[in-house]
């Protein structure tokens, strides 16, 4: 059997009923086949960068997963489809964005999946709640480069 491998999810909602499909989609991970929940940020809110329409709701998870990366991807992918999400152009709101950020320590680079995450360390929404569920995984170097961008948390 495969080894399980501890993978970061970022989660991103700016449609709907944000802060609800977030939690919802936090649920549908930790009920992925073989993976474990490890841990949850709390959900955070910021302003769309590059895009449009209301302020994101964003969270960081990791899961435990004997899933592939790739078959991770798809899960996640079909998480987003029941929600709604639709990719009418590029960065376009959203009702819901799954992210693979990070999978162990593997570094891929296929057409259709990309670890770790290139824009990740561009990001306070991904930073932020990363730094609160993994702070040896974020350096005071990564925060500082993202510290003018405004992200405060939605709920405790
Ligand atoms: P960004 O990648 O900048 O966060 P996005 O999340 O809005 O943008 P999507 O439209 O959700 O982009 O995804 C476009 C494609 O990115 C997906 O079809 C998927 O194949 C590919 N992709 C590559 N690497 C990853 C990854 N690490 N996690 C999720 N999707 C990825
Ligand atoms: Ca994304
Ligand atoms: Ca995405």
């Amino acid at each position: 059997m495969r080894e399980s491998v501890v993978a970061t999810l970022g989660l991103g909602a700016n449609l709907g009923d944000a802060p609800a499909t977030v939690r919802a989609a936090v649920a549908a991970i930790a009920a992925l086949p073989q993976t474990q929940l490890l841990r949850a940020s709390r959900l955070y809110a910021s302003a769309p960068i590059d895009s449009s329409g209301p302020d994101y709701v964003n969270a960081v998870v990791q899961v435990s997963s004997r899933l592939s990366a790739p078959a991770l991807l798809a899960h996640l992918q079909t998480i987003e489809a029941a929600a709604g999400r639709e990719r009418p152009y590029r960065n376009a709101p959203r009702t819901l964005d799954l992210d693979v950020l990070l999978y162990g320590e593997a570094r891929i680079s296929s057409p259709t999946l990309t670890v770790p995450h290139p824009r990740m360390y561009q990001r306070a929404f991904v930073l932020l709640p990363l730094a609160e569920i993994a702070p040896a995984s974020v350096s005071a170097e990564a925060l500082a480069a993202v510290r003018d961008q405004t992200v405060k948390v939605l709920e405790n």
